[in-house]
């Protein structure tokens, strides 16, 4: 339980999709809030101006709420201690450059990319680490007005110093860094946007966040930004670094591995709740037996010290069968709602499909389903004018003995029977051709559906009715008397 109320903050770079590790750092952060009654602050961190898109935000927005992560201070939303984009709040960095200025620590620094990145390759290459050397800090004024004379617009570094610097990770215990490690480090640009490290520490001071809660990618930046916090007067915050989302081998989860990003998951059929409760299991220990976790659940049994200090490898397959389990359990109506977009996609007028008939399909081909594209496979068995029979399906029916099921099957259905009557008519084939079992259901089933697997026979009789049913079977006897032989 944390000493004061929270303030936690997500804190992305539209500069892409949003990345399932940004998407679980969101939900630690979202959760740390809600567990505790505090707040959940998203702040566009948006000054890499060439990476930078409005259209990364919007999606990765829209991606948040998809999750149902909704945030109580930020963008659509505004609050106290806006503005919430880094980009709007370039006067507030200035105002805290000149002061870190007063006081000596930061300099101004002409070195061009260029000398930079020939500088690196000179330490790495007599094996030393790569940081700055220092070389403008001791520019003289001469120096200075010399290169603003030529024209070069100076970033500004802050200049480290020595000592340790120590911190206590709410997840990882007691960290030390030593600042003669770190190098002096760009606090803004030569084009006058701030450096992350520095916009950073600013913001979280001013939007009072009381917890840091990131990646352990971040920890070197979390000993710059502390370096930070002391030459500005400000009291940090408490830092807790999860560990990454790493790929089967072990490596940080990137496209290589495959799909990364929330959205890419949506498209392909994963369900909000089943990426929310698989992003909460990955990485930590619920000490529950069952996987399958409510979000009032998660929001209970959430603690930072059981989540994310052994890596998170992330497994696709498991995801999957937490979609297949939250498909066979959803709501109906807000399943089927999940389902329109690809239904669509599949080739079907969605408003078109009558809506009971609709629920129904839904009902019967759920259980099969493990990504919601998939219904894609299922629909065309319900649709007389899309049915058509699987190669297998095809097959099977050219067996002696499927025939003889079709023959008797059409001649049951021929027969007066009460509208749905499943159990009447299998039982009416069973006893005229004397098979059970397989024997007696493949054949039935390949004929209705086309397919050799699927949803229960049961429920697509019901759908589809007994004129529907009898012209599949009888234009599967038709297809296949050819080849009958004689017994
Ligand atoms: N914009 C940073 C990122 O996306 C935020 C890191 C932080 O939480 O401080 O990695």
């Amino acid at each position: 339980m944390p000493e004061v109320r929270p303030r936690v903050r997500f804190a992305p770079s539209p500069t892409g999709e949003l990345h399932l590790g940004n998407a679980r750092t969101a939900l630690l952060n979202w959760l740390f809030a809600r567990r505790y009654g505090g707040d959940f602050i998203l702040r566009i961190e948006d000054t890499d101006r060439t990476r930078t898109s409005p259209a990364f935000e919007k999606k990765q927005l829209e991606d948040l709420k998809w999750l149902s992560l909704d945030w109580d201070e930020g963008p659509e939303k505004d609050g106290p201690v806006g503005p919430y984009h880094q980009m709007e709040r370039l006067d507030i960095y200035n105002f805290y450059l000149k002061k870190l200025m007063t006081g000596g620590n930061v300099y101004p620094c002409y070195c061009t990319v260029e000398e930079l990145e020939a500088e690196r390759i000179g330490l790495l290459s007599r094996k030393m680490t790569p940081r700055y050397t220092g070389k403008c800090r001791y520019l003289t004024e001469e120096e200075k007005r010399k290169r603003e004379m030529d024209g070069k617009k100076p970033a500004f570094r802050f200049q480290v110093g020595e000592g340790l610097m120590e911190f206590g990770d709410l997840i990882r215990g007691k960290m030390r860094f030593n600042c003669a490690d770190i190098g002096d480090f760009i606090i803004v640009r030569s084009n006058g946007v701030p450096a992350y490290n520095f916009a950073v520490v600013i913001d979280d001071h001013l939007m009072r966040i009381t917890h840091v809660i990131r990646g352990e990618d971040h920890l070197t930046n979390t000993a710059m930004q502390l370096i930070l916090y002391k030459a500005l007067g400000f009291t940090p915050p408490f830092f807790a670094h999860h560990s990454l989302i790493l790929g089967k081998d072990h490596t940080k989860l990137s496209k290589r591995h495959g799909p990364v990003s929330v959205r890419e998951f949506r498209n392909r059929g994963i369900l909000p709740e089943a990426m929310l409760n698989y992003l909460f299991l990955i990485g930590s220990s619920t000490g529950k037996g069952s996987e399958v976790c409510s979000l009032p659940e998660i929001i209970r049994d959430f603690s930072l010290a059981k989540t994310g200090k052994g890596g998170a490898i992330f497994d696709e397959d498991k995801l999957k069968w937490l979609n297949g389990v939250y498909i066979r359990q959803y709501e109906l109506q807000k399943l089927t709602e999940r389902l329109a977009p690809f239904i669509e996609r599949a080739g079907y007028d969605y408003s078109a499909i009558e809506g009971e008939r609709l629920y129904q399909i839904v009902e019967a081909v759920r259980g099969n389903l493990v990504t919601l594209s998939e219904i894609g496979d299922y629909l065309n068995m319900f649709f007389d004018e899309r049915y058509h029979l699987s190669e297998e399906a095809a097959l099977l029916l050219r067996e002696n003995d499927a025939l003889v099921v079709l023959d008797a099957l059409s001649e049951v259905l021929k027969r007066e029977i009460g509208g749905n009557a499943y159990h009447d008519v299998v039982a009416a084939v069973s006893e005229k051709t004397g098979f059970g079992g397989k024997k007696l259901f493949m054949p039935i089933r390949a004929a209705i559906t086309g397919r050799l697997s699927g949803p229960e026979l049961e429920k697509v009789f019901a759908i589809l009715g007994k004129a529907s049913i009898l012209k599949r079977v009888e234009s599967a006897e038709e297809q296949h008397s050819g080849c009958k032989v004689e017994r």
